[in-house]
């Protein structure tokens, strides 16, 4: 039989999904449950909090990676929320967190 979504040939499968097709929609869903809303920095404003790489080396990157940040207002919630969003249309997942 073949996938349903890539048509990959592969053994019989009760889901008619191959294992990489299954392996990639559990990470997009995971990922997905992780994208913190708005309201969830919005409710952080004044915290600290943290974030994995965004695989740049540059020196303030390093040190929000090390030491996190703190959202300082609404301004600093919008531009934190469309930076998470842009990464991840790129395939970069931030997973922004309230412990490191
Ligand atoms: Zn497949
Ligand atoms: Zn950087």
């Amino acid at each position: 039989m073949n996938c349903k979504f890539c048509n990959a040939e592969m053994e019989s499968s009760t889901t008619g999904i191959c294992w990489e097709c299954l392996l990639k929609a559990g990470y997009e869903n995971t990922m997905k449950q992780n994208i913190k809303s708005k309201e969830w920095f919005v409710e952080n404003i004044g915290e600290r909090v943290y974030r994995d790489s965004d695989d740049c080396e540059c020196a303030t990157c390093r040190d929000v990676v090390k030491n996190g940040l703190i959202i300082a207002n609404e301004e600093h919630v919008e531009y934190l929320y469309m930076i998470q969003g842009d990464y991840f249309a790129e395939g970069i997942f931030l997973n922004y967190r309230n412990k490191k």
